[in-house]
Formats: C-alpha cells, structure tokens, sequence
C-alpha cells in the first residue's frame, strides 16, 4: 500500500499514525517540531501537553470523558496506553508524567516499522499526490498552512483563545501553611486521598489577592481584539473581574478542605497544585490559566499564603486557537468536502481537550485506513462518546447550513451531545424504597447513558466498524 500522510504529530496524529499502521498501512508523519517550534510547545516530543497533565475524569459510568477513555482503551489507542503507564496521583482524575508520556508515544512511534517521522514544516495544503492525509496540526497551525486552509476554506476559519496555567517547584511550596489532601479526601486512581497541595487563604488576603488580579498588568494583544476566550479556560484575572466571589465559586472553592495545620478555621479559599511529574518535583497550579505579564505573574502569585517564596518552573500565558468551521466544512467522515482523501483531526476540528483531540486522531485514522485498503467504514453510532462527539464535529445534528454557521463553538465531550434515552429506558432500581431523589436519578441517568454507550460500541466493533489489525 502506498502511505498515508499526517501532518503534525501532536495529540491526534500521533494516534491517528498508530491506528493506521496496526492495520498494516504505512504511515509518513511530518511534524515541524525539531525544526520550528511553536508558542507553547517547549520540546520535540510527539504528544507534548501543553498545558494542564490531566485527561480529567477517569470514571466510565458517570463521566462522559471517562466513558471516551474506556472507548479508546477497548480500540488499541496508543495515546490511553502511554497515559496509562505514566500516571501520577489525582484524585478521580487521570493525570501523567507528560515527559513520560510524550517520551513514551515518541518511542513507540519511533520504533514502529511501518511509520516513518519526517521533520519538516508543511507549508501547504498537502500535494495532490499525497490521496490520502490528514492534518492534525492542531490550534497553533504554523501560519502558512493556516493562510493555505483559510484560502482553500473561504472566511470560515474560527478561532478562540486558550490560556496557560504556571508550574511551581515542590521544594519552593512552604508545607508549613499548604498542606496535602484531595477535596473530600476522594482518592483518585492510584491516589490516596491527598493528591492535592492546598493553600489557604482568609478572607482578607482573598481580597487583597483579587485587587492585585484585576491592577495586574496583562499582556495585550491588538491584532487579537476581538477574538472571544474559550468559556472552560477563562484567564484567572478575567474570573476576578467577573465579580469580588467568581473565583470562590470557581478554581478558589474552599469546600471539602480541612486545614491540617489550623483544622477549626476555615479557609475562606484555597488555591490547589496538582502533581505534575512522576518525581513529584513539579505541582501545577490548578485553574490559574493567566495572560498577565510574566514579572506581575511571580509577584501576585506569591501573595498565596504558602507560595511567598514559589519558584515558578514555567509562568502561565495566552494564545490564539484556530479552528475549522467543520459542520460546514467536513463531511461526516472527517473529510474536506470537495477534497476527498484530505481530512482534518484533533483539536482544528473544533473538539476541546487533549482526550478529545486523540479520540478524533483515532477515528480519522481508521477512516483513512478503511479508504485505503478499500474496506466497508460504519460511523460509531451517536450513541457511544466516539459518535456523540463525531456528530457534534461534523453538524449530524444540525440542519440548515446557516444554523451550523452560528452554533459551531469548541466542545469538550459531554453528556448533552448524546441523544436522550429511550423513554422507559430509565427505572428506578430494584427494591428502592421512598421516593426516587433527583441527585439518584441524574447518576442513574447517566449510568444508563454510558450503559448504553458500552453496548453500542461493541455491536460497532464486532459488526461494521474500520477495525484496525489489533
Ligand atoms: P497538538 O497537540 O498541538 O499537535 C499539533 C502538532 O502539529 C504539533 O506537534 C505542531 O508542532 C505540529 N504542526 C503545526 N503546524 C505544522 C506544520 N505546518 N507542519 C508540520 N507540523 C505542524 N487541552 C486540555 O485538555 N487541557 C489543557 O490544559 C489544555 N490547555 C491548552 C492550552 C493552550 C494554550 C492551547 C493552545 C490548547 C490547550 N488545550 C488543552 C487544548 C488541546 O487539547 C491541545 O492543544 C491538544 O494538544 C490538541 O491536540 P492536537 O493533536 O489537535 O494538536
């Protein structure tokens, strides 16, 4: 066969490769790292997070981003292995090592003999002869592709802003006043219920540390104006400004926190660092994406009681996230329309979040796949994660093309983009008593939702799904 060619080898190319080579289709990645670097990217790793270390809930049942895990575990997703085996304790969530990780994707792409890494910048849309590529090059697209996909698009590109949270040095954190505890003490996979730094503040250093936020000076960008942010990654001192309690109420919340050190004053607020290295050497500050300048950033943030004397392994900062207008652009199988054997992945796509990214590398892999070795494809149903997000990707839900134009907006998976569940499908369990709560039918709803899920994924693996040669 001849190969198919991926263009960036981040979250979602590197799966997107791995899926295509397990069915025995070669595979040239180009990814520019190694040669040019792009604002946020800080090594030549494939896989590198940018951001936060977290895949966030790892729970199957009730969470929909749990369930996309467990979808991509059951489809030989080389990204969840390499999570899997780099794990870092956080409370219910999934958090890595992210050099173990990236290293670990590295090596197993490196060393797969059907994959070839070429590091190289691609500066346009892929050559006619390239029949079958996908471009993965995700929100930080080096701009002469980026101009080549706006031209060859139209207007239609969009684009958000997306923030950076800073790293602190463990041994810079005074556990003297910070102490260790998950909130209500939950234990994570591989946790122990004190997965979490935690630094409290009274009520008056909270509002001291809120004027300082809203007085920080920010970095300005001009050219930006204009470009919203995305809601789940607001900057810390956009929150602040929002009103004096927003961040009580947000990443700052107090609840299910004891302070070791003074157990009968509740702090007013608490600032939380997650592990961010398997050392344990490094905590990340959680919620504390930042666009203000780098100097007022170790300034304001050792006003934290606990972080006077922080040393920050990398300070937070801003940039500009582009994306397609997929539902009018991509067919439902991920392809530019007029285009065929061209399509996107991961985060350009418009889907939000790194789990997400890789599980649409993973799909469009196998699309490609099943193009090229000539094979039936089936969709994932819209009822498993794969689908739900798919669909909500591609506008399946969507009518009118003037409707895809103004609903498109970045999207974590979530349970509102599956299809509701058939009536009667939800019952009250066996021998409950009393009446059936809300709190207890909202779990039960999204038990059954992820039930549901399980099963129609495995009728779409055993019957028409792209199976990849496991
Ligand atoms: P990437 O992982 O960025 O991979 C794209 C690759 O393409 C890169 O390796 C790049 O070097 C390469 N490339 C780009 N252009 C070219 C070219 N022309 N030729 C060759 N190679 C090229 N998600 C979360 O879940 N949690 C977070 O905390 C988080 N924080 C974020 C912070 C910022 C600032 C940004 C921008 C995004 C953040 N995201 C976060 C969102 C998103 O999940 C990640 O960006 C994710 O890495 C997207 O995966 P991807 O594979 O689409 O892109």
């Amino acid at each position: 066969h001849s190969p198919v060619h991926i263009i960036g080898g981040g979250l979602a190319g590197s799966e997107a490769a791995w899926q295509i080579a397990a069915t025995g289709v070669p595979v040239i990645l180009h990814e520019m790292r190694g040669v040019r670097g792009t604002d946020a990217h800080k090594t030549d790793g494939l896989a590198e997070l940018v951001c936060s270390n977290s895949f966030r809930s790892d729970d199957s049942e009730h969470n929909a981003v749990g369930l996309i895990h467990a979808e991509m575990r059951a489809s030989n997703s080389l990204i969840m292995r390499c999570a899997d085996a780099n794990q870092v304790p956080a409370g219910g969530a999934l958090a890595v090592d992210r050099d173990g990780f990236s290293d670990a994707v590295t090596q197993a792409i490196a060393s797969h003999d059907l994959i070839d890494i070429v590091r190289e910048e691609v500066t346009g849309l892929p050559p006619a002869e390239w029949d079958q590529a996908i471009i993965a090059t995700g929100p930080l697209t080096a701009p002469s592709l980026a101009d080549a996909i706006a031209k060859a698009t139209g207007s239609d590109a969009l684009a958000f802003f997306d923030a950076i949270a800073p790293i602190v040095h463990f041994e810079s954190i005074d556990m003297q006043t910070a102490w260790f505890q998950s909130r209500y003490d939950k234990p994570g996979p591989g946790g122990t219920g004190k997965d979490y730094i935690n630094c409290p503040l009274n009520e008056s250093q909270y509002n001291a540390f809120v004027d300082a936020l809203i007085a920080g000076d920010t970095t300005e960008f001009k050219e930006w104006e204009g470009t919203p942010y995305f809601d789940g990654c607001l900057p810390i001192e956009v929150m602040a400004e929002r009103g004096r309690e927003t961040l009580r109420h947000g990443p700052m919340k107090p609840m299910g926190l004891t302070n070791r050190h003074n157990p009968h004053e509740k702090p007013y607020a608490v600032v939380q660092l997650r592990q961010d290295n398997a050392l344990g050497t490094l905590y990340n500050m959680v919620g504390f994406q930042t666009k203000l300048r780098y100097g007022a950033q170790a300034e304001i943030f050792r006003m934290i009681p606990g972080l006077a004397k922080a040393e920050f392994a990398r300070l937070g900062g801003l940039h500009r996230n582009t994306y397609l207008n997929s539902p009018v652009l991509l067919t439902p199988d991920l392809q530019l329309k007029g285009r065929p054997g061209l399509r996107f992945a991961g985060q350009i796509t418009g889907c939000e979040g790194y789990v997400e990214s890789a599980a649409i590398g993973l799909l469009a892999g196998r699309f490609a796949a099943s193009d090229r070795l000539g094979k039936h494809k089936a969709l994932p149903p819209t009822t498993t994660a794969f689908g739900a997000l798919l669909n909500h990707i591609t506008g399946g839900h969507i009518v009118s093309d003037d409707e895809k134009k103004r609903s498109f907006q970045p999207m974590n998976v979530n349970f509102g983009l599956f299809p509701p569940l058939e009536p009667g499908a939800l019952k009250k369990p066996e021998g409950h008593v009393g009446r059936w709560r809300g709190k207890e039918k909202a779990v039960a709803k999204k038990k059954a939702i992820t039930d549901r899920a399980k099963r129609d994924l495995q009728e779409w693996m055993s019957g028409g799904a792209v199976m990849a040669a496991e």
